[in-house]
C-alpha cells in the first residue's frame, strides 16, 4: 500500500525529502538547506529565497531593510484568474514579502554597500514598479553616501498584470544605475537561477561586473521559443551560466558557498580597499558540517590561485 503511494514521487511524506531538479537525487530537507539550496550530489543550484540569500550573503545582523512599506497598484485593473489586487494581497499572505524585491543596506565583508534581492516567491520574481522604484532609490541612496551596490536577479521577467508600467521599470533602473555609474559608483549584478526577460534585458546585464551562479538559466525568451523562431536546433547549454561565460556574456561564475568572499574582495576593490587584506577566509558554519561542495567551475579558482601567490 505504501509503495504505490511513494511511487508518486511529488507525494514524498511531509515533505522531507526533495528530489533534485537537475539529477535527480533525494536530497534530505534538513541537509539540503543547510546547504543553502545546493544538490549535495549534483552541485545544482536551486533557487534561494530573498531572506535566506540576505542571511547568507550580508554580515550577521547588518542588513537594514529599507523602502518597507512600498506597495504596487493594480492600475490597469487587471484580471486574470483573479483580480491582480487580490493576487497581491493573497500572495503576500502567503510570503510574507510585500513584492518580489527586498533592498538596504549591509556589510559584506565588513564593506558598506547597497543591497538588493529579488524574491523569486513573489509571483515569480516579476519586475513590477515596486521592484523597479525600490532598485532607483537604492542607486539614489548608494550615489547619496558613497556605496557600491550589489543586486541578486532571480525573475521570471516583466510583471505582465502592470503592462507598460512594468515595461518602464527597464528603463527606469539601467538609468538608475547610468546615474550611479556616472557618479563614480560601482555596481555589481549577481543573475542566479532563473534570470529572464525584462529583467535579464534591463538592470541585471548594465552593471559593472556581472556575476552568475552556476547553471544559472540567463536569458531574454525561453529557449523554446527560440528555436521555434529561428527553426534551429540550440546549442548544448544554450543560455546556461556556463554558455554565456564562454561566449562573454557574464564576467564569472561563482558557486553559492563562496559568493560572499567573492563578493568582499570585489568590493574591496570596488571601493579601493586591499583585497588581500579584506579576503579572510571564512567558510560558513552549517557548510563546515555538511560534505564539502562539488569542485569549483575553472574561473572560479583564478582567484585562489592569486592568493596562493601572494601568500608565497
Ligand atoms: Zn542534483
Amino acid at each position: 500500500m505504501a509503495w504505490t503511494r511513494f511511487g508518486k514521487k511529488k507525494d514524498m511524506p511531509g515533505g522531507l525529502w526533495i528530489k533534485c531538479e537537475s539529477c535527480g537525487a533525494m536530497l534530505f530537507r534538513k541537509e539540503f538547506e543547510q546547504r543553502h539550496r545546493v544538490c549535495a550530489t549534483c552541485g545544482y543550484h536551486f533557487t534561494l529565497p530573498a531572506r535566506e540569500r540576505i542571511a547568507l550573503t550580508a554580515d550577521p545582523g547588518s542588513f537594514e531593510e529599507m523602502w518597507i512599506p512600498l506597495r504596487a497598484h493594480d492600475v490597469l485593473e487587471f484580471h486574470d484568474r483573479v483580480p491582480y489586487g487580490e493576487k497581491l494581497i493573497a500572495t503576500k499572505a502567503k510570503t510574507g514579502e510585500a513584492d518580489a524585491m527586498v533592498t538596504g543596506t549591509a556589510t559584506i565583508k565588513g564593506i558598506p554597500c547597497a543591497l538588493g534581492v529579488m524574491n523569486f516567491q513573489f509571483l515569480g520574481g516579476s519586475m513590477g514598479m515596486v521592484v523597479g522604484e525600490k532598485i532607483a532609490l537604492l542607486c539614489e541612496h548608494a550615489a547619496e553616501k558613497k556605496l557600491p551596490v550589489v543586486l541578486f536577479a532571480c525573475s521570471g521577467g516583466a510583471r505582465m498584470h502592470e503592462g507598460a508600467v512594468s515595461l518602464m521599470q527597464m528603463a527606469k533602473t539601467c538609468g538608475a544605475l547610468q546615474r550611479l555609474h556616472q557618479q563614480g559608483m560601482v555596481s555589481i549584478s549577481v543573475m542566479t537561477h532563473p534570470t529572464t526577460g525584462g529583467v535579464t534585458a534591463s538592470f541585471a546585464s548594465v552593471c559593472d561586473l556581472l556575476l552568475a551562479e552556476p547553471g544559472a538559466l540567463i536569458g531574454f525568451a525561453g529557449p523554446r521559443v527560440i528555436a521555434t523562431t529561428i527553426k534551429k536546433e540550440l546549442p548544448k547549454g544554450f543560455q546556461r551560466a556556463e554558455f554565456l561565460l564562454e561566449k562573454g556574456q557574464i564576467d564569472r561564475i561563482v558557486q553559492r558557498a563562496a559568493m560572499r568572499d567573492e563578493l568582499g574582495r570585489l568590493l574591496a576593490y570596488a571601493t579601493g580597499r586591499d583585497p588581500v587584506a579584506a579576503f579572510k577566509p571564512q567558510p560558513v558554519a552549517a557548510e563546515a558540517e555538511t560534505a564539502a561542495p562539488p569542485p569549483p567551475a575553472e574561473v572560479a579558482e583564478k582567484p585562489r590561485r592569486k592568493q596562493k601567490a601572494k601568500k608565497g
